[in-house]
């Protein structure tokens, strides 16, 4: 089959391996954010389609036959659009969405709905770890009486304030390396999204030990699509899906 991965996750480069090993003719296509991205198997798209028409266009042109949204839980935009043209080419269309972190008992949780409330959330002169990315810092860089450390993937392209700690690391990220950093810093608040998944989620268990005070920001809403939660979800849907009617049956 010709399928069109909505990518952007370790899942998505994951679900690209495992289709094309099974003889699939795999798309994944990249905002083109990431200056060094993870390879997938395949083909790649680099760039967006010109909104939910544009990727439309191009599922149409291209001859895909499915379309998969492994993008990431806060990326609204492309999911959204990407309901919106499969309903218009009538593609069938499958989300792989990681499941969300639960807050454990005894959690100290406090639930917000974007950046600009989970700067508002904080108290004053307190030490804030953010781990939500290099983009939206802006309502952090407003609170002047707080003190930030930052740690992203990638440096944020616009620079910080001089008394921003900014650490540069990738996941994986372990408990003991969470704990480390924590009290090294003497954080006290811990501001993170709910990306889910196990490759960062070793700071909020550090978080709990250390009783920091953890800031979530909620996953945005998005419009309803099939969902799965893993890779094996996703392919075990292809693997039952009946083989394709070849025009010609008498031809090799
Ligand atoms: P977004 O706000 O949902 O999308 C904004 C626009 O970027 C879309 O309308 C689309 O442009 C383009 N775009 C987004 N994802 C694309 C993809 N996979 N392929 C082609 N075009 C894409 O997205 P975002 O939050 O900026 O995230 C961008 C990418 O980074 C996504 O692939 C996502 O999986 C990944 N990512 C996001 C986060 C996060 O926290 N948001 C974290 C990790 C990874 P057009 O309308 O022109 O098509």
């Amino acid at each position: 089959m010709r399928i069109l991965i909505l990518g952007g996750t370790g899942e998505a480069v994951a679900l690209a391996g495992a289709l094309d090993a099974r003889g699939h003719r795999v798309t994944t296509a990249l905002a083109g954010r990431t200056r060094e991205p993870h390879k997938p198997a395949g083909a790649l798209h680099v760039g967006g389609f010109g909104g939910a028409e544009g990727l439309a266009r191009f599922m149409r042109e291209s001859r895909f036959e499915y379309l998969v949204d492994a993008t990431h839980p806060f990326a609204a935009q492309i999911s959204a659009n990407a309901v919106e043209a499969a309903a218009e080419t009538g593609m069938p269309l499958i989300r792989l969405s990681r499941p969300a972190w639960q807050e454990p008992e005894n959690g100290r949780w406090i639930h917000v709905e974007n950046e600009v409330a989970a700067a508002a959330a904080l108290p004053g002169s307190v030490t804030a770890l953010l781990t939500i990315g290099r983009q939206h810092l802006e309502p952090f860089i407003e609170r002047r009486d707080c003190r930030f450390i930052v740690r992203t993937i990638e440096a944020p392209t616009e620079g910080l304030p001089a008394d921003f700690t900014l650490l540069i690391a990738r996941p994986p990220f372990t408990r003991q390396a969470e704990l480390a950093l924590m009290r090294r810093y003497n954080v006290s608040h811990l501001v993170a999204k709910n990306s889910g998944g196990a490759q960062t989620e070793a700071k909020l268990e550090a978080a709990h030990i250390l009783k920091v005070q953890v800031i979530m920001i909620d996953r945005p809403k998005l419009p309803a699509a099939a969902t799965v939660s893993s890779v094996e979800a996703v392919l075990e849907v292809f693997d039952q899906l009946p083989p394709p009617r070849r025009l010609f049956p008498f031809l090799p």
